[in-house]
C-alpha cells in the first residue's frame, strides 16, 4: 500500500514539537516516526515515545545492519530514522510525519522523491534564541552551535522545501501545517 511521508524540518528552536503536536492531536491518520538517537533523554521525554535513545554501539549496530531509512550526524549526536516505523506506518493504512534535520529531510526526498517536504521558518532568528533558552537545559556551547546552523537551514529551506511555515502565530502555523497535512488526503 502506498502512503505519504511527509517531512517537517527547521532550525532548532522554531517550535517544530509543540506544531506537529498539537496537529496530529487532530489527524489521527497520521503516523509520528519515532527517531532513534543517541543523544541524552530530556526531562520530560520518554523512551519510544519521543525518541529511541540509545547508545553509540546500538546505534552503529543498525547501521550495519541496515535498518535506518536515513541517518545523520546532527550537533555532535546521531540521529535516524527507522526502516520499521514506516512499516509500522504503512501496515496500519497511515501516512507518515518524519521529524528531521534539512539533510535528513533532502535524503529522504532523495529516496522517496514524492516525499512532501514542510519547513518551519522563524519570523525572526534571534527568537530561536530565547526559545532555546527557555528550555533551559540547554549548554552554551550546544546553544551556540544550534544557532549557527539556522542561516544555513534557512537557506536550504527555502530553495529545497515543498512548503514553507512562519512560526509567528503559533495558531496560525498550527492551521497552516493541518491544511498541508489534510490537502494531501484530497490529492
Ligand atoms: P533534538 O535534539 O532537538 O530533539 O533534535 C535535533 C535535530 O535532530 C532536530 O533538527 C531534529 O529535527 C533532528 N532529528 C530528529 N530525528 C532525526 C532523524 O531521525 N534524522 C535526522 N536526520 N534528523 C533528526
Amino acid at each position: 500500500m502506498k502512503i505519504r511521508v511527509f517531512v517537517v524540518s527547521g532550525p532548532s528552536g522554531v517550535g517544530k514539537d509543540s506544531l506537529i503536536r498539537k496537529v496530529l492531536d487532530k489527524l489521527d491518520n497520521i503516523y509520528y516516526s519515532v527517531s532513534a538517537t543517541t543523544r541524552s533523554i530530556r526531562p520530560g521525554e520518554k523512551n519510544g515515545c519521543d525518541y529511541y535513545f540509545l547508545s553509540s554501539g546500538e546505534f552503529q549496530q543498525k547501521i550495519s545492519s541496515g535498518e535506518f531509512l536515513e541517518w545523520k550526524e546532527v550537533f555532535g549526536c546521531m540521529y535516524g530514522t527507522l526502516k520499521s516505523e514506516v512499516e509500522k506506518a504503512r501496515r496500519a493504512g497511515k501516512d507518515i510525519l518524519l521529524e528531521l534535520d534539512v539533510k535528513g529531510a533532502l535524503d529522504v526526498k532523495e529516496k522517496i522523491p514524492e516525499a512532501i517536504l514542510i519547513f518551519i521558518m522563524p519570523p525572526v532568528l534571534k527568537e530561536l534564541e530565547e526559545r532555546l533558552r527557555k528550555r533551559g537545559d540547554i549548554k552554551e556551547r550546544d546553544l551556540e552551535e544550534r544557532l549557527s546552523l539556522a542561516p544555513l537551514e534557512i537557506e536550504v529551506g527555502k530553495a529545497d522545501f515543498d512548503y514553507i511555515i512562519v512560526n509567528d502565530s503559533f495558531e496560525i502555523a498550527a492551521c497552516e501545517l493541518e491544511k498541508v497535512l489534510r490537502r494531501g488526503d484530497e490529492e
